[in-house]
């Protein structure tokens, strides 16, 4: 037997081998794991420096330099800008603060709350790189996949925002309402796909869908009057609708006549007259003032969200506020019109 022999066959000998080769991975992952992070942080502050225009604060460079407050209070007081809308004030900190932290973590939060400034002011271009750059780290950040859902939508990207969908579905969020309105946004901006398609397709997502009734009921009051005329005197409650069809001025008579509801709104606009009262009160008061009053009634819109009870004064869908889908109600206004009363020809 060689002395090599003799050495191999030692257990000693083998556990420090063993010792010596675990050491050496656990090094080689360490660095590896170090050039990693050196690399991701490299690009993160390469990304950012994409976005200078806008411009660092000098002043609050220096402050974070030499401050003995964490970057957390100066990220503190940036929201609070994003809270009162001064989103120039609040992005130059955001990125004076990410030109300043080197941490991979740190500097990932920072730039989550950057994009939802930059969404926030409206500059949707700009969040969206900067949601796909953060997804790019960490690609199960649910809520910034919501805002990129968001942030698509805005952009008219809808099947982007689809995609994204799809991964919030495979990490079991609960996003099926919000999946069939996409759905049927894309499918209503397809110039391409014949009307009679659309209409197929619309109708089956619509059917599955609590959220959806307004959008179909605009598009088809476009696109298809008759079959908007069959969606809306179909339907059981339609206060949501009521400014749809205030701004429609010739109705198929006898077919609304079907649904009190709605031949309720055409009695308060004078079109329908007889002496059935309606069921709700704005309504009602209209129909009596045009029956017997000199003075022209008409009706204003405002659209309150359910979820954060903030007023718009124009038609959404999604509420711009808490970025809730399905919750927008219809509030209606009585005001004195400044046309001359109707002759309608009953
Ligand atoms: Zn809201």
């Amino acid at each position: 037997m060689d002395y090599f022999s003799i050495i191999y066959k030692d257990p000693l000998f083998s556990i420090i081998i063993i010792i010596a080769i675990i050491t050496l991975v656990a090094i080689a992952d360490y660095t590896k794991n170090r050039y990693k992070q050196k690399i991701k942080q490299q690009s993160l502050s390469d990304f950012a420096k994409n976005f200078e225009n806008y411009g660092t604060d000098e002043n609050i460079g220096s402050l974070l330099d030499t401050s003995k407050y964490p970057a957390s209070t100066f990220t503190f007081i940036a929201n609070i800008y994003v809270t009162n809308g001064n989103f120039g004030e609040a992005i130059k900190m955001y990125l004076t603060i990410l030109d300043k932290t080197q941490n991979l973590g740190e500097k990932i939060q920072i730039l989550e709350l950057l994009g939802i400034a930059y969404y926030k002011a409206g500059f949707m271009q700009r969040a969206k790189n900067i949601f796909i750059e953060i997804l790019k780290h960490n690609p199960r950040n649910t809520k910034v996949l919501l805002l990129l859902v968001q942030t698509y939508e805005i952009l008219g990207e809808y099947k982007n925002a689809l995609s994204v969908v799809s991964c919030l579905e495979e990490l079991d969020e609960k996003v099926d309402e919000v999946k069939k309105y996409i759905q049927i946004l894309i499918l209503i901006n397809d110039s391409l796909m014949p009307l009679n398609e659309r209409e197929v397709e619309i109708l089956n997502i619509n059917k599955k869908s609590k959220i959806t009734k307004k959008i179909v009921l605009n598009y088809f009051k476009t696109y298809n009057i008759q079959r908007f005329w069959d969606l809306i005197c179909d339907s059981n409650d339609i206060i949501n609708y009521i400014d749809i069809l205030w701004n429609i001025n010739n109705p198929p008579i006898d077919q609304i006549k079907i649904n009190k509801q709605v031949a309720d709104v055409y009695r308060a606009k004078g079109i329908i007259c007889d002496d059935i009262e309606c069921d709700i009160f704005e309504l009602e008061t209209l129909r009596v003032i045009n029956k017997y009053s000199n003075k022209v009634g008409d009706l204003g819109f405002k659209y309150k969200c359910s979820y954060c009870q903030g007023i718009y004064p124009f038609e959404i869908f999604r509420c711009p506020t808490c970025a809730e889908i399905g919750g927008i109600h219809l509030v209606l206004e009585i005001m004195e019109a400044n046309n001359e009363k109707y002759n309608y020809i009953l």
